[in-house]
């Protein structure tokens, strides 16, 4: 299964997304961490992505498509991947299509995380002092929300026109909400059998 996970900063993207990889047997790829491995590397992508994310904004569709094709270009990711981070604007799902349509694939399914702002936003600066990330600020917390509200969020919407959207109530402890995540996926992979 090839399946997307979507949700604002903070709504547990990552932790959900690393649990769905090992259900759907395929790679857990976070652009995010993407990124930040190649800030840690100091590669060119790493220096190009920098100041994007530090400052809360999304880095440019032609740098994260071209790392995403890569990624996807992988063996590892032929039949099956949790994507978590990706795609993040109108032109990433174009991207998207075309990359999968090419090799006669397409997304299963959509997981979307639904937390309130206010939780968002406590939730991020609680981890802030081990996450070390040099976004998780209060003020590029609230313009990562925006932008994320602005540009991500009305995507939602067309996977739900294409039937793909299941939304997932990610308040609770992590151990309901990966229960109700898993039954997100059973439905979905019920509907494309
Ligand atoms: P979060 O969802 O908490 O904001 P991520 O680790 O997914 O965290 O992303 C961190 C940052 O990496 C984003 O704020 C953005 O700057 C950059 N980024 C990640 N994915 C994308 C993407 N698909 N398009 C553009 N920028 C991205």
């Amino acid at each position: 299964m090839r399946l997307l996970i979507m949700g604002p900063p903070g709504a547990g993207k990552g932790t959900h997304a690393g649990a769905l990889a090992s259900l759907v047997r395929g790679p857990h790829i976070s652009t995010g961490d993407l990124f930040r491995d190649n800030i840690a590397r100091g590669t060119e992508l790493g220096r190009l992505a920098e100041k994007y994310i530090a400052a809360g904004e999304y880095v440019p569709d032609a740098v994260t498509d071209d790392m995403v094709r890569d990624r996807l270009g992988q063996p590892d990711a032929a039949r099956a991947f949790v994507l978590d981070g990706y795609p993040r604007t109108h032109a990433q799902v174009a991207t998207l299509d075309a990359l999968l349509e090419a090799r006669g694939t397409a997304v299963d399914g959509v997981v979307e995380l639904i937390v309130p702002d206010d939780e968002l936003v406590s939730r991020i600066l609680r981890r802030s002092a081990v996450s070390g990330r040099s976004d998780d600020t209060e003020d590029v917390v609230r313009h990562r929300l925006a932008v994320y509200g602005d540009q991500t969020a009305p995507l939602l919407e067309t996977y739900g026109e294409r039937g793909l959207r299941h939304s997932v109530d990610g308040t609770g402890s992590p151990e309901e909400v990966r229960r109700r995540v898993e039954r997100a996926v059973a439905s979905a992979s019920g509907a494309g059998a």
